[in-house]
């Protein structure tokens, strides 16, 4: 039982910075499960995705967003999320703004010019620390990030190596209200299974697959069966072009093989439950840019 002298704070914090800084890693930190898609590839994250950390007298809901970015360029997918970024920051009450220490752009900028337009209070992480050899080359950087807009703290990280994870997250809960949890304790975020399932086939996806082709594939979970205790998952890799379909399935279906069986690895430890999985490639003609083909598939949810 929670001691009842010490209040429960309970509120959203939007998380907030440009591609690749590690947003998601950090949200799969805090709340201890993989649950945001993480890859070296910008633009891993396309959805708002609702992480609830679980603690003794708060819960930290994190809403982790696609990077913000110019939207120059790549066309309706990128105008999407950015809108789902913006969208992010209405009805929250903190704001973690997250920088990469070893290179500050204008994007960050960008980014700080949006949350100074906000009422709601901000922390700034500085994050991969570790990637910083000489560490007194971090405190002019570190000066300057904090001048750039009122910050309640700006806290240097290494969210792979967990320095100063915990120190962030006390700053975060100091700015949340007194209120009791809105969410039960054993959820973690507010997205459903089959949401889960297709983001990790798609993570495998984007994983394997070079150049060009992961910014076009999305993933549909199709169907599940329940078969005793094994769970039977019909999914399908979508691509924008017959030639993307012949490099998902590769030589002889050796990389959707691939794909398949990390992707059953890894929906085994979400799911914790034997899993067969059905995997099928798809084409639908330049998706990424028609905007009602990306709400058709939940990249919208307005
Ligand atoms: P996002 O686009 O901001 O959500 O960034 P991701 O969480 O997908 O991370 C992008 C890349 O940065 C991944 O390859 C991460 O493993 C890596 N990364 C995240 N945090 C750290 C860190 O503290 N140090 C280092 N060296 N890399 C990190
Ligand atoms: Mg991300």
């Amino acid at each position: 039982m929670a001691d009842p002298e010490v209040e429960h704070r309970c509120g959203m914090i939007a998380v907030l910075g440009r591609p690749n800084v590690g947003k998601s890693t950090l949200v799969n930190s805090l709340v201890g499960e993989h649950l945001s898609i993480v890859s070296p590839k910008p633009q891993t994250t396309r959805h708002r995705i609702l992480g609830v950390v679980q603690r003794e007298h708060a819960q930290l809901l994190l809403v982790d967003t696609p990077g913000l970015h110019r939207a120059r360029g790549r066309g309706a997918l990128n105008r999407v999320l950015n809108r789902t970024a913006q969208q992010a920051v209405e009805g929250i009450d903190a704001i973690l703004v997250m920088v990469d220490a070893t290179r500050i752009t204008e994007e960050d900028r960008d980014v700080v010019a949006l949350i100074a337009a906000s009422d709601a209070p901000a922390v700034l992480a500085v994050n991969k620390v570790d990637k910083i050899k000489r560490k007194d080359a971090l405190l002019p950087v570190l000066r300057m990030l904090g001048e750039l807009a009122p910050w309640r703290a700006v806290v240097p990280v290494s969210v792979t190596r967990g320095t100063n994870v915990a120190e962030l997250e006390a700053e975060l809960t100091r700015l949340l209200p007194v209120a009791p949890p809105a969410y039960p304790a054993d959820q973690f975020t507010d997205r459903s299974t089959n949401f889960l399932i297709a983001e990790r086939v798609r993570e495998q996806a984007m994983m394997l697959l070079q150049a060009e082709v992961p910014y076009g594939v999305t993933v549909e979970v199709e169907r599940t069966e329940e078969e005793g205790k094994r769970l039977i998952v019909h999914a399908s890799i979508v691509v924008e072009r017959d030639s993307q379909k012949g490099i998902v399935i590769g030589n002889g279906g050796e990389m959707l093989k691939r794909i398949g069986t990390r992707a059953r690895k890894s929906l085994i430890a979400l799911l914790g439950r034997p899993i067969h999985l059905q995997l099928w490639v798809k084409v639908r003609d330049g998706w990424s840019a028609d905007e009602r083909a990306l709400q058709q598939l939940g990249y919208d949810d307005r």
